[in-house]
């Protein structure tokens, strides 16, 4: 399956998400986010094609990793292909974290009217959702840019209908408290 990419698979973050893992860095994304740091990957004509199967092979090929990350751009503008590698990920016993300038609510939206959506939720494990908001930047805030920007468990989530964040990456002033969702 064809997908557009902005970069080639990288095999070895430590900064998005938990452990070691392999990004896949996807290209577009119509969010503008004000200080964006990866405006090179907005553009939908930018970047470059790949084939699915071949990051899965090269995901296959990957040692010491914990998990995988969709990033980009932004993966929720291909959900077909970000849903082939994250059911792929799962199938090799990989977690699967997901970057989107979207909030879990509007993705469920999506989803009301697209079942793909769904099942590429379905086949998330953690979530970093919503824009990135230059006013709420935090170097304390793990894994993500903003305070707004929630770690979400998704398939907790997905089972109460409401965004369920990951308690021990709850900010310690409790900045993201002022968002919506529970925290486990
Ligand atoms: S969603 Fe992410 S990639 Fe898209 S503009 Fe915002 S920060 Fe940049």
């Amino acid at each position: 399956m064809k997908v557009r990419l902005a970069s080639n698979l990288q095999a070895d973050s430590i900064v998005d998400g938990e452990g070691i893992r392999a990004v896949v860095w996807m290209q577009g994304c119509s969010h503008n986010c004000k200080g964006c740091h990866n405006p090179q990957t907005h553009d939908f004509n930018g970047g470059f094609i790949a084939d699915t199967e071949d990051i899965k092979k090269g995901i296959s090929e990957l040692k010491l990793v914990n998990g995988i990350t969709l990033s980009g751009g932004d993966p929720m503008f291909q959900v077909e292909p970000s849903l082939d590698i994250a059911k792929y990920c799962h199938q090799l016993g990989l977690n699967v974290w997901c970057y989107t300038g979207y909030t879990f609510e509007q993705l469920l939206k999506i989803a009301e009217k697209n079942p793909k959506m769904l099942e590429l939720l379905n086949e998330l494990d953690v979530l970093v959702d919503g824009r990135f908001v230059l006013e709420k930047k935090s170097l304390n805030a793990h894994f993500r840019g903003s305070t707004n920007q929630r770690i979400i468990d998704v398939p907790q989530s997905l089972k109460l209908n409401k965004a369920v964040c990951v308690k021990k990456y709850e900010l310690k002033n409790n900045e993201d408290k002022k968002g919506e969702g529970l925290y486990i």
